[in-house]
């Protein structure tokens, strides 16, 4: 693949929350790798009120002036997330690339956010990434093809102040990544999972302006075109990047104890006792947890517990 340029020619692309951000250098790469994109956004604010066409359109024009070939949508992806799936089957007939993008931040600490501040939240984000995937799913499994990412966050992998409808709602889109790559991979659908870090309105006053003026969106845009392209495998993955920095975070299970499940000694003392060695990560063969345990792998444990 060295030395290979990677085209999207003909690939339809739906980028979710491209009026703006990190979804705007999405797609606009696309465009001029070759592919037809949908240009989603409903144009609110930061946190999610108020709408206008523009922010979409904008981005429209500005492809369209480059030479490419994209549409927009302003539909809401927790809303009517289907609809976006259908503009991109009604202008160019299938779908191939879908970027989960799209959110809005409605920080508060947990003391004080309420119910529609966290169900909000976690609508727009997990709730809007569910519906554009179950609305692709059936195409990309006809055709053989598919590449999704959902946008995660650091805020979702560590937590952070105010964000516990952010964080969840981020999280929430690694577990679905992750189990859409297992039951995607037969049909050659690949889905990946990243957390950036970047410039964009949602960080622009929470961050010092040396610190932003590393973070441009653009350093975020060859990860997520290096995962969609045709030729890329790499599934089940989450990726953090910033500033140019791209790493990639895994599970990790400690080599862990087991116990004899003897009631009369299987007691939240015995956990006590042995809790040095159930948090034990020093033996690094066994945190390459990148597949959940098998149930064969329980069974060899139940079976080595009942000898204790
Ligand atoms: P942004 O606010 O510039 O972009 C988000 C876009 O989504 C906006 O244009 C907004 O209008 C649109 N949007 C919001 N709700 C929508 C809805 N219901 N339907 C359709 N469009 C909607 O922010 P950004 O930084 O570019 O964020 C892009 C994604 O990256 C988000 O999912 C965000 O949570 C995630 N993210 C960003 C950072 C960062 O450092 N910027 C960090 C971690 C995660």
């Amino acid at each position: 693949m060295s030395g290979e340029k990677l085209e999207f020619k003909d690939r339809v692309v739906v980028v979710t929350g491209a009026g703006g951000g990190l979804g705007k250098v999405y797609a606009l790469e696309y465009a001029k790798r070759g592919a037809k994109v949908v240009v989603n956004d409903l144009g609110g604010s930061l946190g999610g009120s108020g709408g206008s066409t523009r922010a979409a359109d904008v981005v429209v024009e500005e492809i369209k002036k480059n030479g490419g070939v994209a549409v927009a949508n302003y539909d809401s992806v927790n809303e009517h997330g289907e609809k976006i799936i259908q503009t991109a089957i009604d202008n160019f007939g299938r779908i191939d690339v879908l970027i989960n993008n799209a959110g809005i931040l409605r920080d508060v600490s947990f003391a004080k956010m309420s119910a529609k501040e966290f169900g909000s939240v976690v609508d727009v984000h997990l709730n809007g990434g569910y519906k554009l995937c179950k609305a692709a799913w059936p195409h990309m499994l006809s055709q053989k093809f598919g590449r999704i990412i959902n946008t995660a966050s650091p805020a979702g992998l560590y937590g952070n102040f105010g964000q516990a409808n952010y964080s969840a709602a981020k999280l929430g889109l690694v577990g679905m990544a992750e189990t859409l790559a297992k039951e995607g991979y037969k049909y050659n659908i690949r889905v990946n999972a990243i957390a950036p870090l970047a410039r964009s309105r949602m960080t622009e006053n929470v961050l010092p302006p040396h610190i932003l003026k590393q973070l441009g969106p653009e350093k975020i845009v060859p990860l997520v075109l290096f995962l969609t392209h045709e030729s890329t495998q790499v599934t089940n993955s989450i990726f953090e990047l910033a500033a140019g920095f791209y790493g990639q975070i895994r599970w990790e299970r400690s080599s862990g104890q087991i116990f004899n499940p003897n009631p009369e000694t299987f007691t939240p003392e015995a956990i006590l006792n042995k809790w040095e060695s159930i948090t034990d990560f020093r033996d690094k063969s066994f945190n390459k947890v990148q597949h959940p345990v098998q149930l064969s792998d329980y069974n060899d444990l139940i079976t080595k517990a009942k000898k204790l």
